[in-house]
């Protein structure tokens, strides 16, 4: 897909190629990210999608991820809900919405695709103590697995369960999810799985314009959609927002507080550290107590020898 598409909105020469990952942080750092005028984000018209997956096996090959035992041709797995994992950074699931008794009306099904958001102000980033995963200037959420301890904080911090971790991989485990192909983004190209999607589903701009676009698109057609842009408010803003023509709790989009918490997680963490003051202070005392009788021991370890040379 060439750059001049519908499903891109100005991506203009202004994406600087600096690259996006920036220093770490100090484990009580965790400072609230700017926010560039530059933020850059991708709407997904729920509405538009058809469930065929090329998204999915786009992301899979863009990313040299492990491939999955059933073809992306399959569309059986649409049937089951599914969450990113380490294998896929992103899937589609498959919502029937019109529920009656405990029957399920099979009208037309609402395809959504999950990913992560790339919040504005991300709980997995407050979350990490070493600073391996980073909000950058332009959007994406960036890992680096050169930083990571492998404590997974940013599992459980994520409001909408996206980090995996790489359980089979002993030696070098990462955490893995969406990178937005940041790359890309920053080669002035669109994340590889807008590239290849033939509904235009996932539209790829400046946050203001796709937050313009959605609004129109909303406005334009009265009753198509519900009247909420997912992502908008939601934790602070996320990058990918959404549109859709059911209730967002009911196509697996949770209800979250438009409060981000990041603030919240980083009292938990701070609050460990405070924690970790008392047993820090006295593992120091011990452990100087440790090496003084060591010391102490190794001189009169080498003062036998010293003294048995003498003998
Ligand atoms: S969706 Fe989860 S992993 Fe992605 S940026 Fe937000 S908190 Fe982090
Ligand atoms: S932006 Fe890139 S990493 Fe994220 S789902 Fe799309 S193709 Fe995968
Ligand atoms: S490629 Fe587009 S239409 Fe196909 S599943 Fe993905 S988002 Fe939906």
């Amino acid at each position: 897909m060439e750059l001049n598409r519908r499903n891109f909105l100005k991506i203009s020469g202004a994406i600087a190629a600096a690259p996006l990952i920036k220093g770490g942080k100090s484990a009580n750092a965790a400072q609230k990210p700017k926010q560039s005028e530059n933020l850059y984000g991708c709407l997904v018209d729920t509405t538009l999608c058809v469930g065929c997956r090329k998204c999915e096996e786009a992301c899979n090959k863009r990313h040299n991820l492990a491939k999955p035992n059933e073809s992306f041709e399959e569309k059986a797995v649409l049937e089951k809900e599914r969450r990113p994992d380490e294998t896929s950074y992103t899937v589609i699931n498959k919502y029937y919405q019109k529920n009656i008794g405990s029957l399920t009306w099979r009208t037309k099904p609402t395809f959504v695709k999950f990913q992560c958001m790339h919040c504005n102000d991300p709980s997995c980033v407050s979350a990490c103590i070493v600073g391996a995963l980073t909000k950058t200037g332009k959007g994406p959420v960036v890992y680096d697995a050169k930083k990571c301890i492998g404590c997974r904080y940013c599992m459980v911090a994520c409001p909408f369960q996206i980090p995996a971790y790489e359980y089979n991989n002993p030696l070098t485990p990462e955490v893995m999810k969406c990178t937005f192909c940041f790359e890309y983004i920053n080669d002035g190209k669109l994340p590889a799985c807008a590239q290849v999607c033939p509904m235009e589903v996932i539209v790829f701009g400046k946050k203001t314009e796709i937050l313009d676009l959605a609004r129109n698109r909303i406005k334009k057609k009265k009753g198509k959609y519900v009247e909420h842009i997912y992502g908008e408010k939601e934790v602070g803003g996320t990058s990918w927002i959404y549109l859709a023509s059911e209730p967002f709790d009911k196509i697996g989009l949770p209800k979250l507080d438009h409060k981000a918490p990041p603030r919240l997680t980083e009292t938990i963490q701070h609050g460990l550290f405070k924690y970790f003051a008392a047993p820090i202070a006295l593992f120091s005392t011990l452990g100087l107590i440790m090496l003084t009788t060591n010391f102490l021991k190794g001189s009169d370890k080498s003062n036998k020898k010293e003294n048995n040379k003498d003998l």
